[in-house]
C-alpha cells in the first residue's frame, strides 16, 4: 500500500496492482497523455484530487451526477437506506417506486433493474433474439453500448479513444452476428434489411450518439429506424443509458420519439437512474419484457440487482430532477457552448459543435462538413484536444479526457463554476490553435 498521495505516485502504485492503473480504460488519459488525476472528494460542481486541488467537473461521473455531487436529498436518502440495511437479496419497496417513476416519464410497461448499462443492453439483445428467434443485430459504428462481446465492434467511447478496432477475445462467430453500419445512413439500412432482413433480431442505437462525441441524428432518422424495424419484424432497442433523463426530462425520446409519435420496443437506462451508484435497467413493452425469467424463457439475473442503497440514490435523484433542474441544465449547457465557441473563434480554431438536448461536444477542423458519423468524428484534428485538455486541467477544469466524449453539466454548476471555466477557455483555445499533428 502506498503512503504518498500525489496523483503521480498513486497512479504508479495503482499500475502495480490494477491493469493499466485504472478500472475503466478512458480514465487512463491514454489519448491526452500525462498522469490521470485521482479524486478523493466531490461537492456540487467540484472535484478535489489527492493533492488537494479543486476542479470544476464537466464529466459528472460520465453522466449520473445530474444534480451535482453530494446533493443533500440524495445523500440523505442514501444514509437512510444504509441505516436500514445494505442488501437484502429480496424485493424492496424502493425498486418498485423507481420502476414506477421511470414508467411515469417514458412509455414503458415493465422495468427490470440490473447493475450496469452493459447488462441492460446485453439483456435487451438476448430478449430481442428470444422474441424474434433471429440472430443478427445491427449497430452503428461509433455507438457504444457497453462492453458485452457482440457490441464491441466499431464501438465509440474508450474503444475510439484507444483507437481499437474492437476487442481481442470476441469470437469470430459473435462478431459475425453484429452488422455494423454507418450512422445516419438510411441507404445502408435499406440495403442491409433487403438482403438480411429475415435474420435481423434488432437494431440497437444510442437515442442520440454521445460516444463518438455527440452526433445528433438527422431529422427523421430515428423515426426511420422505427419504421424499417417494424416493417421487417425486428425490434428497435433504444439505448438511453447516457441520454436518459439528461438530454431532457424524458431523455432523448422526449425530443425525438414523442414529438414524432412513436416508441421503441426495448430501452436501456443507466447512469442517472442510479444517482451515482451502480444501477441500470432494461425496460419496454410488456409482450417482450414478459419473456424474461421467471415469466418467460429468456434468462437474466443479478445478485445485487435493485440494491436498496442504489435504488434510494436513483429515486432521490429522479424525484429531484424537476422542471427547474432541466431549465438550469439547458441554460448552463448553452452558456458553456457559447463560451467555448467564443474562445475557439477568438483563437482562430476551426471547430464545430454537435448538440443533443442538454448534451454537446466539440470537434476540431470539422466546420465545413460537420460530424454526421464515426468516420467524420475520427477524421477531425483530434491532436488539438491534447493541449486544450491540459490547459483546462491546469486551470482547474476537469474535462473528459477524450475528444470523443460529451461534456456533462449539472444543475449545481453555478456562476462561480462557470466563471472559472470562462477564465480557462481562452488559454485552452490558444493552446489548441498552436497544436501540431504528431510527425
Ligand atoms: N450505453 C451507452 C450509451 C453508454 O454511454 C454506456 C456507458 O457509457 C453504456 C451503454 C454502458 O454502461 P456501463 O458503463 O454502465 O456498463
Amino acid at each position: 500500500m502506498t503512503t504518498t498521495n500525489t496523483n503521480a505516485s498513486l497512479y504508479e502504485a495503482a499500475r502495480a496492482v490494477i491493469p493499466g492503473g485504472v478500472n475503466s480504460p478512458v480514465r487512463a488519459f491514454g489519448s491526452v497523455g500525462g498522469d490521470p488525476v485521482t479524486m478523493v472528494k466531490a461537492a456540487g460542481p467540484y472535484l478535489t484530487d489527492a493533492e488537494g486541488r479543486e476542479y470544476v467537473d464537466l464529466v459528472c461521473s460520465w453522466g449520473p451526477m445530474l444534480l451535482g455531487h453530494n446533493h443533500p436529498a440524495v445523500v440523505d436518502a442514501v444514509h437512510r437506506a444504509v441505516d436500514a440495511g445494505l442488501s437484502f437479496g429480496t424485493s424492496t419497496p424502493d425498486e418498485l417506486r423507481l420502476a414506477e417513476l421511470i414508467a411515469s416519464r417514458v412509455p414503458v410497461d415493465r422495468v427490470r433493474m440490473v447493475s450496469t448499462g452493459t447488462e441492460a443492453t446485453m439483456t435487451a439483445i438476448r430478449l430481442a433474439r428470444g422474441a424474434t428467434g433471429r440472430n443478427l443485430i445491427v449497430k452503428f459504428a461509433g455507438c457504444y453500448h457497453g462492453h458485452s462481446d457482440g457490441l464491441l465492434a466499431a464501438a465509440g467511447s474508450g474503444v475510439a479513444t484507444q483507437a481499437l478496432p474492437g476487442s481481442a477475445g470476441v469470437t469470430v462467430a459473435q462478431a459475425a452476428e453484429t452488422l455494423v453500419l454507418p450512422y445516419n445512413d438510411r441507404a445502408a439500412l435499406e440495403e442491409t434489411f433487403a438482403t438480411r432482413g429475415q435474420d435481423i433480431a434488432a437494431v440497437i442505437t444510442e437515442a442520440a450518439p454521445c460516444n463518438m462525441g455527440v452526433v445528433a441524428p438527422e431529422q427523421g432518422f430515428n423515426a426511420f429506424l422505427r419504421q424499417i424495424t417494424e416493417r421487417h419484424g425486428a425490434l428497435l432497442i433504444w439505448d438511453e443509458v447516457l441520454t436518459g433523463f439528461r438530454a431532457s426530462d424524458t431523455g432523448y425520446w422526449g425530443l425525438s420519439g414523442r414529438p414524432e409519435g412513436w416508441t421503441p420496443d426495448l430501452w436501456a437506462f443507466g447512469k442517472i437512474i442510479g444517482g451515482g451508484l451502480p444501477t441500470a435497467a432494461v425496460a419496454g413493452r410488456a409482450e417482450v419484457m414478459d419473456l424474461l425469467a421467471p415469466l418467460g424463457p429468456v434468462y437474466q439475473a443479478g445478485t445485487l440487482s435493485g440494491n436498496p442503497v442504489a435504488m434510494a440514490a436513483g429515486l432521490a435523484t429522479l424525484q429531484n430532477a424537476t422542471e427547474e433542474v432541466y431549465t438550469t441544465l439547458t441554460r448552463r449547457s448553452i452558456e458553456l457552448e457559447e463560451m467555448l465557441v467564443e474562445a475557439l473563434t477568438a483563437a482562430g480554431v476551426d471547430h464545430s459543435i454537435q448538440r443533443a438536448g442538454t448534451l454537446f461536444s466539440m470537434s476540431f477542423g470539422t466546420s465545413e462538413h460537420g460530424v454526421r458519423n464515426y468516420a467524420d468524428a475520427q477524421g477531425q484534428e483530434s491532436y488539438r484536444y491534447v493541449p486544450f485538455f491540459h490547459a483546462m486541467l491546469e486551470r482547474g477544469v476537469y474535462l473528459p479526457p477524450s475528444v470523443f466524449e460529451a461534456w456533462f453539466v449539472s444543475s449545481a454548476h453555478d456562476d462561480a463554476a462557470m466563471q472559472r471555466i470562462a477564465e480557462a477557455l481562452p488559454y485552452a483555445a490558444r493552446a489548441a490553435a498552436a497544436a501540431q499533428p504528431a510527425p
